[in-house]
């Protein structure tokens, strides 16, 4: 039995004429006699209602570089105190955070962590934003939105790194909530997330246009790239080609390394010339910002002016080597506008990476 200390009513549910309790939050529509959890494992039926059995508890914090989410128009430089909960609504056989994500007990987020708390820690560490990482905050919906409205109060901006894999009605309250968002996009075939994922590629786009053409959110797309898997020129020009038709080119595309991970460990690493190639197809393919991730190529993670092809951000790793940027983010070069969300100057964080316990936080802190 769920102690009633982590219990939260759940939104987006409704009962079904068989009895069940169909949660309506992502596209499972999982069905639940009474005791259930969803294949997430933190939304449960419980009462005859649906209970979110992680709210206010995590499974740690971290202040990271904004570059590591990956974000790299939004607010440069600058740390962003990090956090996530336990459970997943996909299966994927890759997953690079498996322990949080696969977690199946509550052991995994004995932190207690209540909304102003975050909100105040993140000021106090000097941090500009707070982001629902390591596992997806979809699932924790009621809890990310509570912490969002808490930051924003403080003038803390919030991060969703997610897979966007969340029914129309949900994705609405959830991104009004959110400044910026990185959200991955695994693969470009119902094939792949079928297999991989045991989801669907479809409800995926849809949040991404969604974003796009009905949102002021900054959004960045992830694409981690599987060797024999997603990786073939033919996938990546497909989806390079539909971000161009359907996002445009300002949208930034980043092709991260995949290691062998959980499931997935008959695959070797990605090479980096996978990397370099997908950057080069999604470049011919019209788009502006494309980036290498997980590997070290600063080439490949570079901002250059779409106009004047002068450097507008160097990077190393997640270190800022150049800045060539106005306060409203213009080419210091030509002025042409650079899309994101910049200031004046970088922030500068730098590469660091430094765990905060909650617990402990010591409200005389100040780690910036
Ligand atoms: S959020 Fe969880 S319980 Fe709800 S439909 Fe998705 S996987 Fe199932």
């Amino acid at each position: 039995m769920i102690q009633p200390v982590d219990i939260k009513l759940g939104r987006y549910w409704h009962v079904l004429d068989d009895g069940r309790i169909q949660c309506d939050v992502c596209p499972r529509y999982c069905k639940l006699h009474e005791g259930q959890r969803g294949l997430c494992f933190v939304r449960a039926r419980q009462s005859d209602q649906i209970v979110l059995t992680t709210y206010g508890r995590s499974s740690g914090f971290c202040i990271d570089p904004i570059e590591k989410k990956p974000l790299n128009h939004f607010l440069p430089g600058t740390p962003v105190l990090s956090f996530g909960t336990a459970g997943c609504n996909l299966t994927c056989k890759f997953c690079q955070n498996w322990d949080i994500s696969k977690a199946r007990d509550l052991d995994r987020v004995q932190d207690a962590a209540l909304p102003e708390k975050i909100a105040e820690a993140a000021a106090r560490s000097g941090c500009r934003s707070v982001a629902f990482t390591y596992n997806d905050p979809v699932i924790f919906l009621e809890y990310a939105v509570d912490v969002a409205q808490a930051c924003r109060e403080r003038g803390i901006k919030t991060v969703a790194v997610s897979a966007g894999y969340i029914s129309p009605e949900p994705r609405i309250e959830f991104f009004r909530h959110m400044d910026a968002a990185n959200i991955d996009l695994k693969g470009f075939s119902e094939g792949f997330y079928k297999t991989l994922c045991s989801g669907r590629l479809a409800p995926v786009l849809e949040t991404l246009e969604y974003l796009k053409h009905e949102t002021k959110v900054w959004f960045e797309i992830t694409t981690l790239l599987i060797p024999g898997e997603n990786d073939s020129p033919a996938e990546i020009e497909a989806e390079s080609a539909w971000v161009m038709d359907r996002l445009g080119p300002d949208v930034p595309l980043h092709f991260t390394a995949f290691h062998p991970d959980w499931k997935l460990t008959d695959r070797p690493p990605t090479p980096p010339q996978t990397l370099r190639e997908a950057r080069q197809i999604a470049t011919n393919a019209g788009l502006r910002y494309v980036y290498t991730g997980n590997i070290h190529d600063p080439a490949g993670q570079t901002t250059h002016c779409h106009s004047c092809g002068a450097i507008l951000i160097g990077r190393d790793w997640y270190d800022i080597t150049e800045w060539h940027l106005s306060a409203d983010g213009r080419c210091t070069k030509c002025g042409t506008r650079c899309e994101g969300m910049f200031e004046a100057n970088a922030g500068r964080w730098g590469p660091r990476r430094q765990q905060l316990r909650l617990r402990a936080f010591d409200p005389t802190l100040s780690v910036h």
